[in-house]
């Protein structure tokens, strides 16, 4: 479908409807970021020293600590909003006592990010403030990396949440709205409360049904979640794939006997069965793959090879509803190898501006090849929302071609998205700029957006485009 409209058939920049002689031409970009977008542009000067690559010391069991921290310091939205100082403004907003966590987890990324050499770097001050929020990370013991990803996200969370004064908890009931509003109202209660820039990235929502066997009445719960930890599906012997485990989790359950919730219509306990959906699905998914027999008192792991995308981990069918953005790629893994008596963690990350992977051993940084990063070691996955279904939007000024020639501008559209260059035109045609003043034309340009979401369904741009 893509390769039907032959290069020729393209419009020209140069399109009707654009006015010829205006002071400015606006491009409207879909990117997947603009630091990818500028990565894009500066790529040949930069493309000598690769930021990010520097290791962590470990002090003294502190593997666990290190590979969740190079997982999020490869998360491109994360480390910006370290790397521009952006937690500053909303730490100076609270006027809060603690902002001692977020400091150090800045400063850490910040030093990660502009170190000129490749010596590692002492993530001590850091520890202090972890051990200070959960003091259970005191000591030197090895710990559970995903029990300290939540951790640190909750602790980093708390310190820079929007919100100062949490509302009165007045438990209104949305029982008798359609799910989908239910969904919305709990959605936005939520964030009432709980309001930041890591809520925008990592968190959920989880809608639970549950279903009475006697009389059929439906209720459901919607929950946040900040990652999924998925039971590892068994096949036998051998790999499992990501998606069994995805199945396997929101796989219809029986609640029976001591189980037996009470249904609201029978006013009985009854027998019934519960089911998970994905309500809303976060920009960053963190997958916890449920290796250890139990979280605290590891007495199992399962080294069971399961089998996960790199690119393209559609999960559309977990969705509750139809129509939603669940496509997702790799960007990171923390990986647990040994056993639950000795074990070390290591990390396999992809550097956003170069898109190379790398293998992040404690004080260690080695490239690595895209095809090593699958192993039977991967315990928890960090994805990213594609960009072609992100939908940011981006928007990009330049007096008439001085800054890139059209042609150039078209091959970074092309390069983006096969379609893009389409939708761009589409746009602007639909859209001429003139004297529109900005604000209305960004308004104009939303709507657009909203109105035309299927645009970003591959065979929607090319029929349109090819009026
Ligand atoms: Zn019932």
């Amino acid at each position: 479908m893509l390769q039907e409209v032959s290069s020729s058939s393209r419009p020209n920049l140069a399109v009707p409807g654009m006015c010829g002689d205006f002071y400015c031409t606006i491009y409207c970009i879909l990117i997947p970021s603009p630091s990818f977008f500028f990565s894009f542009f500066f790529k040949t000067q930069n493309s000598k020293s690769v930021q990010g690559l520097v290791g962590l010391r470990n002090l003294g069991n502190t593997c666990f600590m290190n590979s969740i921290l190079q997982c999020l310091s490869n998360t491109e939205s994360l480390r910006d909003y370290c790397l521009h100082k952006s937690h500053r403004r909303d730490l100076n907003n609270n006027n809060r006592t603690n902002t001692a966590l977020m400091e150090e987890f800045a400063k850490l990324i910040q030093t990660l990010w502009t170190s000129s050499g490749s010596e590692a770097v002492s993530p001590s001050e850091f520890k202090t403030q972890i051990q200070r929020y959960a003091p259970r990370f005191v000591g030197y013991n090895q710990q559970d990396a995903q029990e300290f990803l939540r951790f640190l996200l909750d602790g980093l969370h708390n310190e820079v949440n929007r919100v100062t004064v949490r509302p009165r908890g007045n438990m209104e009931d949305f029982d008798h709205l359609p799910d989908e509003e239910k969904g919305r109202k709990m959605w936005s209660k939520y964030l009432e409360r709980e309001d930041s820039k890591i809520v925008d990235l990592f968190v959920g929502q989880l809608k639970s049904s549950l279903t009475c066997c006697e009389c059929g009445y439906c209720s459901t719960v919607f929950d946040p979640f900040w990652d999924l930890s998925l039971p590892i599906a068994k096949k036998g012997y051998g790999e499992v794939s990501l998606m069994d485990c995805m199945r396997l989790f929101t796989k219809e359950d029986v609640l029976d006997g001591d189980e037996k919730p009470t249904c609201y219509r029978c006013k009985a306990r009854r027998r019934c069965t519960k089911k998970f959906t994905v309500q809303k699905f976060p920009k960053i998914l963190v997958l916890h793959l449920k290796r250890f027999s139990e979280a605290r008192v590891r007495t199992s792991k399962l080294s069971t090879f399961v089998n996960f995308p790199l690119k393209d981990l559609d999960l559309r069918e977990f969705a509750s509803g139809s129509s939603v953005d669940a496509v997702y790629n790799l960007y990171a893994v923390s990986n647990h190898s040994g056993t639950t008596m000795g074990g070390h963690y290591t990390a396999y990350c992809r550097n956003p501006s170069p898109g190379e992977w790398y293998t992040f051993n404690d004080s260690r940084v080695t490239p690595m090849s895209s095809s090593q990063v699958r192993s039977s070691d991967a315990y928890v996955l960090f994805y990213e929302l594609s960009p072609q279904y992100k939908g940011l939007v981006f928007f990009y000024f330049f007096k008439s071609s001085s800054l890139l020639s059209k042609n150039r501008f078209k091959d970074c559209c092309l390069l983006l998205h096969p379609c893009m260059y389409h939708i761009i035109i589409t746009i602007i045609i639909q859209f001429p700029v003139h004297a529109t003043p900005l604000t209305s034309y960004l308004h104009l340009l939303f709507e657009w957006l909203k109105m035309h979401r299927l645009c970003f369904a591959k065979s929607a741009v090319c029929s349109q485009s090819s009026m």
